[in-house]
């Protein structure tokens, strides 16, 4: 008994760890229980890019065989330009990000990054140059620095602060009394919607990732929170390779370019104005926030 004891007790720590760990990836995209399936080719190199193209070609995927979620989705995001994603809940937007962290491979097509299929990484160097800041951001039972620092464990005291500073959260953290040192979390200081993204945004700087995807980080924010965050957003997505999916269409007016997606497939694509002069999709959802943001009942969003 006293032998078993032992390496149990050991394997419980590792276990903790993984775990706390594996629960921000799995909240980050709103995965539960869910093993992936993807595995490693045999001559999988490691992804090393400065300024990354990515690219989905003719991508379909359902997460089970009866339901297809992506009908043959293809866009391109050139190197170090924000391309945005929007269309109605349930369109798949998110699945598109889960499938470039490459949670899951697609049934047919691919995603290539400068050229090349991202089946041919290790998954250990493509997530290393992927950053995400979810809706939701995990924060952990510890202090404020553990939090941010956990966008690269290891970084200087320097290169955090430096961090919160690009992420707006400076005079946040001034006027804390404990400062960095805040216990924060469930069992500590209990942050805001927008605290808790530029938290999310302070981990992305830090990891210094060749692709950003943004999974609908301003949704739940009021608007003086969403200009913070889209000042924060433009300063980290700037020469970066970045996939904004959105809800809010006054968020993403100036991106390169606009994917309009519907119940899985691509139905409009262009720049903001080129969309609204279209008259489409794009420009009635535009219509509708527009008139939902003059009324203070109804909160400015697609979804509920
Ligand atoms: P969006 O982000 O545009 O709201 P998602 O990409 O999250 O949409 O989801 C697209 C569709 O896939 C939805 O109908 C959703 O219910 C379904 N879906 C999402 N995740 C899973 C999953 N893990 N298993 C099965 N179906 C899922
Ligand atoms: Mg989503």
């Amino acid at each position: 008994v006293i032998q078993l004891f032992i390496p149990l007790n050991f394997l419980g720590f590792v276990y903790r760890e993984i775990r706390r760990a594996l629960t921000d990836m799995n909240r980050m995209f709103g995965l539960l229980n869910i093993r992936p399936k993807v595995q490693d080719a045999a001559d999988a190199s490691e992804l090393q890019v400065g300024s990354p193209s990515v690219r989905f070609d003719n991508v379909q995927f359902g997460y089970h065989d009866d339901r297809r979620i992506l009908n043959g989705v293809s866009f391109e995001i050139p190197a170090g330009k924000t391309v945005a994603v929007v269309g109605a809940s349930g369109a798949g937007k998110s699945t598109l990000a889960r499938l470039l962290f490459r949670f899951y491979d697609p049934d047919a097509g691919g995603i290539l990054i400068d050229g090349k299929d991202l089946r041919g990484f290790s998954q250990a160097s493509l997530r290393a140059a992927i950053a995400v800041v979810p809706q939701d951001t995990v924060l952990f039972n510890d202090t404020l620095f553990y939090n941010l620092q956990y966008g690269r464990p290891g970084a200087s005291r320097d290169e955090v602060e430096q961090a919160a500073r690009l992420a707006h959260l400076e005079s946040f953290i001034a006027q804390l009394p404990q400062g960095y040192d805040t216990p924060v979390g469930e069992r500590g200081l209990k942050l805001s919607g927008g605290e808790k993204q530029r938290v999310a945004i302070a981990r992305a700087l830090l990891k210094n990732p060749a692709i950003l995807i943004f999974d609908e980080a301003t949704s739940s924010l009021d608007s003086v929170s969403e200009r913070a965050i889209l000042a924060a957003i433009e300063e980290v997505a700037a020469r970066r390779t970045t996939l904004v999916i959105a809800h809010r269409l006054s968020t993403i007016t100036h991106a390169d370019e606009i994917v309009v997606l519907d119940q899985g497939r691509v139905i409009e694509r262009g720049r903001h104005e080129q969309l609204l002069a279209a008259g489409g999709a794009y420009a009635g959802l535009w219509r509708l926030q527009q008139s939902e943001r003059s009324d203070p009942i109804h909160p400015p969003s697609l979804q509920p």
